[in-house]
C-alpha cells in the first residue's frame, strides 16, 4: 500500500488520491507557435525507472493538488509538496 503524506491532512492511503500525470513537463508559453513543443507537451512522456515527479490530487480529502517525488522502482516517496508552491 502506498502512503502519501498530504501536507494538509497528514499520511493517507493512495486510494484517497488520483494520479494526475508527470509533474516535470513544462507547458510552452501561450504564444509559442512551435508545433513540436506543443506535441511533446501533450503526447510525449518519459517512463523513468527511478525518481519521478508526479501530480496527485487528494480527491477524498482536501482536494489539493500535490507534487510527489516517487521512485518508480520501489514506490518510495522522497518528497511531497503543494503544487501551488513554485517549482524548485
Ligand atoms: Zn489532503
Amino acid at each position: 500500500m502506498l502512503r502519501i503524506e498530504c501536507p494538509y491532512c497528514g499520511p493517507r492511503d493512495h486510494d484517497e488520491f488520483r494520479y494526475g500525470g508527470d509533474a516535470s513537463v513544462v507547458r510552452p508559453t501561450h504564444d509559442d507557435a512551435d508545433f513540436e513543443a506543443w506535441y511533446r507537451y501533450v503526447f510525449v512522456r518519459e517512463n523513468p525507472a527511478g525518481p519521478h515527479r508526479e501530480y496527485w490530487q487528494h480527491v477524498m480529502g482536501c482536494r489539493q493538488w500535490l507534487v510527489v517525488g516517487r521512485d518508480t522502482r520501489n514506490h518510495e516517496i522522497a518528497a511531497v509538496r503543494s503544487a501551488r508552491e513554485p517549482r524548485a
